[in-house]
């Protein structure tokens, strides 16, 4: 995939400029790679009204001058550390005021940067990069259908292979082993294999239970392609499907189609939660629903928007945001289902394929 780091440089540059900054430190490695395609860590980018510098480390210099060709850089040697270095092309850029990511950046390394500028104020700001990444571009849409499809290939071999005797922890392992296989750089977060009653934890850890211990258990996986994640949970059933389940699921289904139908530009992000929580809630789950309703998906896992009551912004072209309503009953078992979902410029399109209907009728 080819991405256009200039453009997305020149649009922040509008935002800092509406801010009233005089530049901008990106601490945070995702923004950081966003921004020029440099998938180092322990790097800085500078960016000002006219310009921007990365600063990085000898380990870097080689895949700096690969990855990111005519970008400025200011490698230091071992002899300094990347505070002392930030600092010195701060002052050599005279900045009266200088935004740093205050959600990333230790405050630690912020007072060492702060004792070291006389003449620069520093202010914490929030969100600059992050609202632009919100807004996926065609390349980054396209490195997202890829990793969709790569995590889907892997979840067609798992369930083919499922025996009783595997362990949950065993599955994770494969779904990492396919989803690497299949090109993808690994997996988006660790993997939740939760058999039974497990699956009543939103994020349980794999363990020991095995699959055959319960006649269905919860995956929720993903798979990296060119640093960019996608995020499902399914329900398996490997057994006879208790009628509880058979009930539960079918609300929890509606649910996630009923805010699946909500999605369109314009439409304000709690809408969208509004109208699952408002199926379980008639069902009587409601309270049971624990968490918001979904989150962008893209260089992370987890990024912004939140997709959740109380979150009104609204939806627009190009955001891609996951939509996993669950129902969850301690000491029985939880049921959630996870997609993805492209918003369009008319409506929108759910990037994710597996099948959502179970797959045996009820006992
Ligand atoms: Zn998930
Ligand atoms: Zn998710």
């Amino acid at each position: 995939m080819t991405y256009d780091y200039g453009k997305r440089r020149d649009k922040l540059r509008r935002q800092l400029g509406k801010s009233g900054f005089d530049g901008l430190l990106v601490s945070h490695r995702p923004n950081v790679r966003y921004l020029t395609g440099f998938r180092g860590d322990d790097s800085l980018l500078l960016l000002t009204a006219n310009g921007e510098v990365l600063l990085s480390d000898e380990r870097f210099r080689q895949e700096i001058e690969e990855t990111c060709p005519g970008l400025d850089a200011e490698i230091r040697g071992p002899g300094a550390t990347t505070m002392e270095l930030a600092a010195r092309v701060i002052r050599s850029h005279r900045l009266p005021t200088l935004a740093v990511e205050g959600d990333s950046l230790p405050v630690a390394q912020f007072d060492r940067l702060a004792s070291r500028l006389e003449t620069t104020e520093l202010q914490s700001a929030s969100g600059l990069v992050e609202s632009l990444r919100e807004i996926k571009d065609r390349a980054e849409v396209a490195a997202i259908r890829r990793s969709v499809q790569i995590a889907e290939k892997t979840f067609a071999v798992i369930r083919a292979q499922l025996t009783p005797d595997l362990t949950e922890q065993q599955v994770a392992w494969d779904i990492e082993h396919w989803i690497r296989r299949f090109g993808g750089e690994g997996c988006s977060f660790p993997p939740i294999v939760a058999v039974g009653d497990r699956s009543a934890l939103p994020h349980a850890v794999p363990a020991s239970r095995t699959i055959g211990e319960s006649p269905f258990l919860l995956i929720d996986w993903g798979a990296t392609y060119d640093e960019y994640c996608s995020d499902l949970t399914r329900m398996i059933v490997t057994g006879r499907i208790p009628p509880k389940f058979a009930r539960i699921y079918e609300v929890v289904l509606r649910a996630q189609l009923a805010a699946i139908g909500q999605i369109k530009p314009g439409v304000p992000l709690h809408n969208v939660d509004r109208a699952a929580r408002k199926v379980l809630e008639d069902a009587g789950l409601g309270k049971r629903f624990t968490h918001g309703l979904g989150h962008g998906i893209g260089l992370e896992i987890h990024e912004a928007p939140r997709v959740a009551a109380r979150q009104d912004r609204p939806l627009r072209p190009g955001m891609v945001i996951t939509i996993e309503p669950g129902v969850y009953l301690p000491g029985w078992g939880g049921i959630r289902i996870e997609d993805d979902v492209l918003v369009t410029r008319n409506g929108h399109e759910v990037l994710t394929s597996v099948p959502t209907r179970l797959e045996s009728e009820p006992s």
